[in-house]
């Protein structure tokens, strides 16, 4: 299917520049900028990129969807040969299979992978949620094709991604990781460089989305509690909000579950994923996490029960259906 096509040289970049060894050191990666994941999240980072004055090329797998990518600015495309002679590719993918896919290649259909087809000193700027090993794997394949791998995934929902605020948590090499610099300052509102392993910044991420999502599991019970007592839970989160639980977690997803705010965002499937990594991630450590096992059982509670579309705010679904308050509305209202 996709063979590597000619395309329009890097003129305005000199060849050692492309290979990210200027004699300046460190030249930003201005030039065509390749996207994977035209998904919640990557549909708003790369039009983003896009009203940034970015040339943006996505690559998506169904034609159906180009006419709508064309309308925020992106240059779609259904050929992944297309982005082969970016200097910087940035996959948004759900999940380990879907980045490995795209970096090593499908040999049935004969779909190029990002490590053969990308130039040396090319880099793929990896922010998907995905595991250590996976992004451990990948590192090392791009690494023997002398190209870079920047491990970057965000804390932020969709909401926050259009409105480029995510936190964006970056590791990598050094040098790598100073190029994307321009690429972070268009997506989100601060970015916090990890390390030098891009492994880490994906531990990180995992360790985080479990404070949010045990977090979520905790405040759907305690306004289960309320609401069966007879109170109103809007000045219960009021008060907690406004003295010992003030960060975001609690703000932003506190007041969707008490407005039973229920439509993705961050669907089940991917936080279970998430739980899935974090606590294989924890067994490795020999560190376990109890609380994490409530909160993966609830989620499995949650799909088996045809809530896997939902944001989630969804635990504080399931914590008010187990305690016996049923929604009067659809669940999925935002
Ligand atoms: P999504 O499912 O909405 O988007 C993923 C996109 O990737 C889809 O458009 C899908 O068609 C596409 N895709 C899948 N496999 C592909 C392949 N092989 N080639 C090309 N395209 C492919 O997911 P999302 O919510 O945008 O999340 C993306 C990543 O960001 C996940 O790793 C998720 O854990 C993470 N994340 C999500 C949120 C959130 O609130 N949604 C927040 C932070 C991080």
């Amino acid at each position: 299917m996709s063979k590597r096509k000619p395309h329009a040289p890097l003129a305005e970049i000199p060849p050692d520049e492309r290979r990210g060894r200027s004699q300046s050191g460190l030249p930003p990666l201005m030039g065509d900028i390749g996207f994977i994941g035209l998904g919640h999240m990557g549909t708003a980072m790369a039009a983003n990129l896009a009203s940034a004055g970015r040339s943006v090329i996505a690559y998506v797998r169904r034609a159906d969807q180009l006419a709508q990518l064309e309308t925020l600015g992106l240059r779609p495309t259904t050929d992944i040969g297309d982005l082969l002679d970016c200097e910087v590719v940035i996959s948004m993918l759900p999940d380990d299979d879907a980045v490995r896919e795209v970096v090593f290649g499908r040999g049935d259909d004969d779909l190029e992978g990002l490590a053969a087809g990308l130039m040396p000193g090319a880099i793929h700027l990896s922010m998907s949620t995905i595991s250590t090993a996976a992004a451990s794997l990948l590192a090392g394949e791009h690494a023997r094709h002398g190209q870079g791998y920047v491990a970057a995934p965000v804390f932020g929902n969709p909401d926050a991604a259009r409105a480029r605020q995510l936190f964006i948590l970056a590791a990598g090499a050094p040098a790598d990781v100073v190029r994307c610099q321009p690429i972070f300052d268009s997506l989100g509102q601060r970015t916090f460089v990890v390390g030098a392993d891009p492994q880490e910044a994906n531990l990180v991420k995992l360790l985080g989305n479990m404070m949010s999502a045990t977090a979520l599991e905790m405040l759907g019970e305690a306004i289960a509690v309320v609401r069966k007592r007879g109170l109103d839970p809007q000045p219960f989160i009021d008060i907690m909000t406004s003295t010992m639980f003030g960060g975001r977690a609690h703000k932003i997803y506190g007041d969707k579950i008490v407005r039973e705010a229920y439509a993705p965002g961050f669907v089940l499937p991917l936080v279970l994923k998430d739980v899935r990594l974090a606590l294989a991630e924890a067994e490795k450590a020999g560190a376990p996490m109890p609380s994490v096992g409530v909160v993966r059982d609830r989620l499995i509670t949650a799909i088996a029960r045809g809530y896997g579309e939902l944001d989630w705010t969804a635990l504080g679904l399931i914590a008010a259906e187990e305690a016996g308050i049923f929604p009067v509305s659809p669940v999925a209202a935002g």
